[in-house]
């Protein structure tokens, strides 16, 4: 089968999936506890996950002209990844769980907002690799990345980033091989959106930040004003290479 046809049918079983879904009692993200309402854990889930109020705006980022960019620009995240929040991402990605986009992406809005994120910003995902969507079904960042868009009202732009190769799962590499191999793997496919832009970047989650990093880079590199990385959840003690600051930043 050719690449749009598989990933026409992907998109396909995860549209079914949704809505299957869709049809069904709310339930607690991580463990499928019925829930009263439409909340996002089950009350012993909810527990055991720590939202941050002070998110993080870890590094004042400078545009690619030099330029010192809005206060906030660096990394929000919702939450450490740990407890119910890492269980529901992890099922959110690995078992075939598209509908949790729409929990996960409240709380990612919840960060959004807390952070001061508004309408002027363009969202954009980190894309995955065609084969790996294809793989997977959906893109979880660009599943996030709409319901920040819609929620904020901003622009989205689910395209204007993609990968140019493949790239070794980086949970399974040691920091500094995650590093090599994100090196140069994202290209701005529409730099004419980006140009001059303020970008809320979405992914799942930061765990060194290497793919945000190289993201972000790529982005400047294109002549955006400047790169917010949004995420569910931060590793502890992870995220280094997104709050050292950009190639762009370290020439002037
Ligand atoms: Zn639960």
């Amino acid at each position: 089968m050719s690449t749009p046809r598989i990933l026409l049918a992907a998109a396909g079983r995860a549209l079914v999936a949704v809505a299957a879904r869709a049809l069904s009692p709310p339930a607690c993200t991580a463990c499928d506890a019925r829930l009263a309402d439409a909340g996002v854990f089950c009350a012993d889930c909810a527990r055991t996950v720590r939202p941050s109020r002070a998110r993080r705006a870890a590094y004042p980022l400078r545009g690619a002209a030099g330029s010192c960019v809005a206060a906030g620009a660096g990394l929000v995240a919702y939450a450490p990844f740990a407890g119910a929040l890492a269980d529901g991402i992890r099922r959110f990605k690995y078992e075939d769980r598209p509908d949790l986009a729409r929990p996960l992406g409240r709380l990612l809005l919840c960060a959004a907002l807390d952070a001061g994120m508004n309408a002027d910003l363009l969202v954009i995902p980190v894309p995955l690799h065609p084969r790996r969507l294809a793989e997977r079904g959906y893109n979880q960042a660009a599943l996030l990345a709409a319901h920040v868009a819609f929620g904020l009202a901003a622009s989205l732009a689910p395209r204007a980033l993609c990968r140019v190769r493949t790239t070794a799962q980086q949970a399974q590499l040691s920091r500094d091989l995650r590093l090599q191999n994100v090196a140069g793997a994202f290209r701005v496919r529409e730099p004419e959106r980006v140009r001059g832009r303020g970008i809320a970047l979405i992914d799942d989650v930061a765990t060194t930040g290497a793919t945000l990093a190289a993201c972000r880079d790529a982005l400047l590199d294109a002549g955006a004003l400047s790169v917010t990385c949004l995420v569910l959840a931060s590793a502890e003690g992870g995220a280094d290479d997104i709050r050292s600051p950009p190639p762009s930043a370290r020439r002037t």
